[in-house]
């Protein structure tokens, strides 16, 4: 029996399953996110419906007998922080300097160590652990919102990434993740970069409306996303701590791509939303990790490239250390879906 038929047999779990009072509920954050603070389901932290699937004989096994999964992921908003903080003030003093025209290229700067082209010190860090990881990349016009580089600026990192065994996949602005024909030009310009196809997602600010943004995905040709999670809170939005294939309760069908749901986001931890000190963020992810662990699941984390420094590089570390001991299959979305499709586990 596939994963579909067994939760219908529990309509509660479907319907957590299958998000139905996100369809029902108008309340959105300034966003237009559905937040987990408008939510009816309180147990955030149980990932009920896969608790229920492994209960019922659902059992997915990893590469070298592993007994869950790790997706590391890195959405990379910006690479020149401090040319835009210059830029920033001089718009703030009045200076008619366009953003754009305050943006320098990589190669002007790349012999200035830009701080946030860090992704070489990243894979160091993964490597250490035997992790790869999959760092996700805007792929915007000058012109559009949230602009801040030019992803052909960034060709030679990101052959290295690819070169490496990492993957690059796509951080869709916030007008590309709800409008399929800014999306597909988004992913053919990163494809350009690369030469190569991409076969993964992520939404910038985690922007995601259920079931749109899934049907959006799909028709522009990606095999997995991974931006379904709550901004303001860590743990399972549809009680889910393995990939699914998500069902869309308009059509009655299921749609056609991977979702690696994505548990904990460090911004969500820390300063903007739970607001947690780094003891108490750690008490909260250690037990994220193992109610995935226990369920055979898939854990997914996401750290900003902007957030490998001080306490925040130290957490990360202390993930990576306590997942390997726990002898954790840590590595790519891509690698995750592909695993999944070729294992039938949907
Ligand atoms: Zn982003």
């Amino acid at each position: 029996m596939g994963m579909h038929e067994l939760l219908q047999k529990d309509p509660e779990l479907w319907d957590l399953f299958c998000r139905k009072e996100e369809y029902q509920s108008p309340l959105r954050d300034k966003h237009n996110r559905f937040p987990y603070y408008a939510s009816s389901c309180r147990d955030i932290f149980e990932p009920k419906a896969s608790e229920y699937l492994v209960k019922n004989g659902y059992k997915v096994e990893y590469p070298e007998g592993k007994p869950f999964a790790v997706c590391l992921t890195h959405d990379i908003d910006g690479v020149y922080e401090p040319v835009q903080d210059k830029a920033l003030r001089a718009l703030k003093h009045g200076a008619h300097a366009r953003f754009s025209e305050a943006y320098h290229s990589v190669k002007q700067m790349r012999s200035k160590k830009i701080p946030y082209v860090n992704f070489e010190d990243i894979m160091e860090l993964e490597d250490r652990y035997h992790a790869r990881s999959t760092f996700y990349f805007l792929a915007l016009d000058p012109k559009d919102q949230d602009f801040s580089y030019n992803i052909k600026d960034l060709e030679h990192e990101l052959g290295t990434i690819k070169d490496r065994g990492w993957e690059v996949g796509l951080h869709a602005g916030r007008k590309g993740s709800s409008d399929l024909d800014e999306l597909k030009n988004e992913k053919k310009r990163l494809e350009k970069v690369i030469n190569n196809s991409v076969s993964g997602c992520r939404n910038h600010y985690l922007k995601f409306v259920v079931p749109d943004s899934w049907e959006i995905l799909h028709a522009a040709g990606l095999s997995y996303d991974s931006s379904f999670g709550y901004a303001d809170c860590t743990g399972f939005r549809n009680g889910m701590c393995h990939p699914f294939q998500p069902f869309n309760l308009i059509t009655g069908k299921s749609i056609d791509i991977i979702e690696i749901p994505l548990v904990v986001m460090e911004d969500s931890l820390f300063d903007n939303y739970m607001r947690l000190g780094p003891d108490r963020a750690w008490e909260v992810t250690r037990k994220l990790i193992d109610t995935v662990a226990r369920c055979n699941g898939v854990i997914t984390f996401l750290f900003h490239n902007y957030s490998f420094v001080g306490e925040q590089r130290k957490f990360y570390e202390r993930v990576l250390q306590y997942c390997a001991g726990k002898e954790a299959w840590m590595t790519s979305g891509e690698r995750i879906a592909r695993w999944w499709k070729q294992n039938g586990k949907i």
